[in-house]
This record gives C-alpha cells, structure tokens and sequence, in this order.
C-alpha cells in the first residue's frame, strides 16, 4: 500500500511552520530566554487561562512537571494516599511517588479505559488525599461523578488532560471540573514545544502552592529567601513563544482531528466485533478500539502489515504492575512503598492484554486515510 499516514515524530504531521520560526526569533533576538523576566510564558499563561475559563494557568517544563505541581497543590503527607488509573503514561503515576505518597490504582470502564468512579469509591479511606483521573486518547472521563466523590470526601481532584487538549464536557473544557487540570505540550501531544506543561486552577492557595514549587520556592517578591520546598519547573521563552504560536493552531487542530474521526466511527458502524470510542466531546489524541471479545494483539498486527498505524494495547503492562513498583525508589529504600502490593485490575489488565487497540491519529489526514483504515478493519473484522 503506497498510503503514508502523517506522524506527530515529523513535520508532515504537525502544524510547526513560519509563526513559530517568527516566534523564535523574537525570543532570540530580545536576548531574554527565561520567563522569570520575559514576556512569553507569562502571556501564553493568560491565553490558556482565558480559553479554558480558569482563574489561574500556571506554565512549566513537562506534563509530568505539571502533575507534579498538582500532587503537591494536594498536599499529602508522606505515605498518604493517591488514587489514580493503571492505564495512562507513567507521567501520571511518577510525581506521586516524587511526593512519597502512594499510588492506589482503581480499575476502568472497560468500554473506555477510563477509571471507573464506583472503583475509586471502593478505595476511599482514611489515608486518601487526591484522585488523578486521566482524559484517555481525549475522551472526557466521568468527572462529574467523581468530583461528587472528591468533595464528599474532602479530595483533591486532579484531571490529567495530556492527551485531552480541548476535550469538552457537558460544563466546559476537560480539566476544568476539578480542582487542578493539566496540560502537556510534548512532541507528541496536539500541540507542541518539544517538551512543555501548564497547570489549571480556580483556587488562589492551590496556584501559590504550585507557581513556588516551580521556581524553587522562591517568593520573588520577598527577595532572596525560601520558605517553601521547591525545585526549577520553569519554562522557557522560547518554549512558551512556539507554544503560544500553537494554542492559536489548537482549534483547528481539533476541528481537522474530529471531523476524520467522526468519519472513521461512521465508517466502522455496523461491525460487531469493534467498538470504537464514542465521538461525544473527544478530542483524539488517538483513535481508540475495544474489542470485547479479544484478539486486540492479533488485529493490530495485521492492520499494521496493512501499512495502518495501529497498537494493541497502548502499554506492555498495566502500571499496577509496572517494575518500578516492585523496585528501590531511593537508594535502596522503597519507603513508602515497603510491603506495597498493588492490587488487581482486572478489567485494566484485560484491555491491555487482549482487547485494546489504538490506531495513531493526525489532523492532517484526509478522507483517504480513513477510508484505508476503514477497509483494513472491515477485511478483518466483518
Ligand atoms: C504525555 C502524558 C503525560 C506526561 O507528559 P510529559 O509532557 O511527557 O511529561 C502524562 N499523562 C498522560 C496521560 C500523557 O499522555
């Protein structure tokens, strides 16, 4: 098949062009990089701000970062409780460990690979101080039960949208119906500056909390003096001038993603042995298939010899059963993890061995590769 599909690895399938070649030169030729003095990150933080309706956004260096801030807007004390999904980028799970807190993996719908609200409830007790819930592929998760959940509770909501760029809710943009939201700006998210994160809140204490975490626990104001534990999270100017010349691609990048999307569900309707995702306020990071009766890996194989960019599985392994948790974490200490047994996720562990199957997603595809990925599934799966 001579068809290529456009990757987010190069330039054919991203939207990098002339406005972040001119962003760059205006940062360079300013001769301020760093956003403590600059101008760059401080407005893209009130662009993403004011598109996402948020009180504060608060820029750093990664997706991981950002969770990072999040974890310590939570404030767990060391051994503390965090209750998060075994299916998302390790980014999630890292900055929990970071804080010593401990990472307790409830199990997702298996329709979607989101966490399913009813498992986290059943892992609420008295060490619980935060729920991470991951926007998977872009689908909006169900946050509304899970904020009920977070303030019954009294938790911190935490709503990764890494892959969630603009994924709507019945009540706003993913990432603003819990206490902190965050973004990434990695290469291979919707919109990039190679590496680059952004936290969003509405709550003053939690934004103080996080800006000094950032910036080493510096209160700039104060003058030369730290009253907080903190470490460097900035940005660059030249990080956030590329990502501002992106956030004004971000709506078109989303259009162009859904409207083939939508295509690809209609195309697949009908089929019995496929189930993608249902269209409703996602934002395809990837395009997502669940296949309840199994054979993911099989499928995947085969649309991939098809010349289709498909993935059984998105993981090797759920991360309740990642290495790392079994592993020193410092030194040779696995404080708090000592005698930590993740518990089992069945409906997780499944998907991921046998019935999920992500195909990559670009908004620079057009009619024809849907219509290729359309007929290799159908081959398979009619
Ligand atoms: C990419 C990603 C992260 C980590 O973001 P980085 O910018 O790569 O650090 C965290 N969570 C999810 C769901 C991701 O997809």
């Amino acid at each position: 098949m001579s068809l290529t599909f456009p990757n987010m690895a190069e330039s054919a399938g991203r939207t990098l062009g002339e406005e972040e070649i001119a962003a760059l030169e205006r940062v360079i030729r300013s001769g301020m990089l760093s956003s403590v003095w600059g101008t760059e990150v401080r407005a893209l933080e009130g662009e993403v701000a004011e598109l996402y309706g948020s009180r504060h956004a608060i820029a750093c260096s990664s997706g991981t970062a950002a969770l990072h801030l999040s974890v310590v807007a939570a404030a767990p004390d060391p051994g503390d409780e965090i209750i998060t999904t075994p299916i998302t980028d390790f980014g999630t799970v890292a900055p929990i460990l970071a804080q010593n807190a401990v990472p307790v993996f409830a199990d997702v719908d298996p329709a979607t690979g989101i966490l399913d609200p009813r498992a986290v409830a059943r892992l609420i007790g008295p060490r619980t101080r935060a729920i991470m819930v991951v926007h998977l592929f872009g689908a909006p998760a169900p946050v509304d039960d899970l904020r009920a959940l977070a303030d019954r509770h009294g938790l911190t909501l935490i709503e990764d949208c890494a892959q969630a760029w603009l994924t709507e809710l019945p009540g706003g943009y993913a990432g603003t119906a819990g206490h902190v939201g965050t973004l990434s700006l990695q290469q291979w998210k919707h919109i990039t500056c190679g590496d680059g994160g952004l936290t969003l809140t509405d709550d003053d204490e939690l934004a103080r909390r996080m800006r000094l975490f950032a910036d080493k626990g510096w209160d700039r104001a104060k003058g030369r003096s730290h009253e907080s534990l903190g470490l460097n999270y900035r940005m660059t100017e030249l990080q956030g001038a590329v990502a501002r010349a992106q956030l004004a691609k971000l709506p078109g990048v989303l259009a162009d993603r859904r409207r083939t999307a939508v295509q690809l569900v209609e195309a697949l309707r009908g089929l019995e042995k496929v189930r993608p995702a249902r269209p409703d306020g996602h934002a395809w990071w990837l395009f997502p298939l669940v296949l309840p009766g199994g054979g993911a890996r099989e499928l995947a194989e085969k649309l991939r010899e098809d010349g289709i960019p498909a993935r059984a599985g998105y993981l090797n392994q759920t991360l309740n059963h990642a290495p790392v948790l079994e592993s020193p974490l410092y030194g040779g200490s696995r404080y708090p993890l000592e005698g930590y047994e993740a518990a089992a996720c069945p409906e997780a562990e499944r998907m991921v061995a046998e019935t999920l199957l992500v195909i990559d997603w670009n908004e620079n595809y057009t009619g024809e590769h849907v219509a290729a990925v359309a007929a290799a599934v159908r081959k398979y799966c009619g």
